[in-house]
């Protein structure tokens, strides 16, 4: 048992305080929600593989120069991150149409979005996470236009090192949604996890649109085996090479 002081616990992560104010844990739990928690239930193992997917994907991300909260993974279901103040923005990144982005406009599932689209949403359970819109960021002081437009650059940034590596695990990046925090220096960093919970993610080895789900949709939409696809996602995921072989290597 962690005897560290709880800070806050939410849908599928405990934060706690270690003797280091820079420092805290996040561990991950087995606890799944959605629909803004109206739907319950537990993911088998889920703890231990997104805090191995999150690590990989963090690591990754911080050899590509993107800074992260991550500092380092003590226990399989816990990773040492630094301490930020959470930017109360949900930043969502679509290559493809799917969910929300369907459910509210019509565009069908699948549509191939050129460039990609980043939206942002405000981070708010009470008001069920609504789309913002960069007015409506200003008017609630949520971020500084400066940092919106930062906020946007990293998101593509991200896209394009994630999309490229699930690419190589035969994984299509379909849309992921990023948090971002502020240190004490008021830098941006990336924080929170990346995983099945927080991705689509489509194997590009199936064509049928439930066999080709490997993210929390298989949850929400009770398509089976949800335990079995985050799995196969983290052996793809832990198969693949960090980085592309650069031209000289081939
Ligand atoms: N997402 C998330 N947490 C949220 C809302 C969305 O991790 O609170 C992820 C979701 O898993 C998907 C992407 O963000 O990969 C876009 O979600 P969307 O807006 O389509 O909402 P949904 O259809 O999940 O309601």
């Amino acid at each position: 048992m962690n005897t560290n002081q709880k800070l806050y616990e939410g849908k599928a992560k405990i934060l706690y305080a270690t003797d280091d104010a820079d420092i805290i844990l996040s561990v991950f739990k087995d606890d799944a929600t959605a629909f803004n928690a109206q739907k319950r239930g537990t993911i088998r193992g889920k703890g231990e593989v997104n805090c191995a997917i999150s690590t990989h994907l963090f690591r990754l991300l911080e050899a590509e120069g993107v800074r992260t909260h991550w500092i380092d993974t003590p226990s399989p279901t816990t990773m040492r991150v630094r301490t930020v103040t959470i930017v109360p923005l949900e930043v969502v990144v679509r290559n493809i149409a799917a969910g929300s982005l369907c459910r509210q406009t019509g565009l069908p599932v699948g549509t191939p979005l050129s460039p990609p689209l980043v939206e942002f949403y405000y981070k708010n359970d009470d008001l069920g996470d609504p789309l913002l819109t960069s007015d409506r960021i200003r008017i609630l002081n949520l971020a500084a236009p400066s940092q919106v437009e930062q906020l946007q650059t990293l998101a593509l940034q991200i896209n394009n090192i994630l999309t490229k590596f699930f690419d190589q695990c035969g994984i299509t990046l379909v849309d992921f949604k990023l948090e971002f925090g502020l240190d004490g220096k008021q830098s941006l960093l990336l924080a929170d996890e990346i995983s099945p919970d927080t991705c689509r993610l489509w194997d590009q080895a199936e064509t049928d649109p439930e066999r080709r789900v490997m993210d929390k949709d298989r949850f929400r939409h009770d398509l089976g085996d949800v335990e079995g696809a985050y799995q196969r996602v983290l052996a793809r995921v832990l198969g693949a090479p960090l980085r592309s072989p650069s031209a000289s290597e081939v």
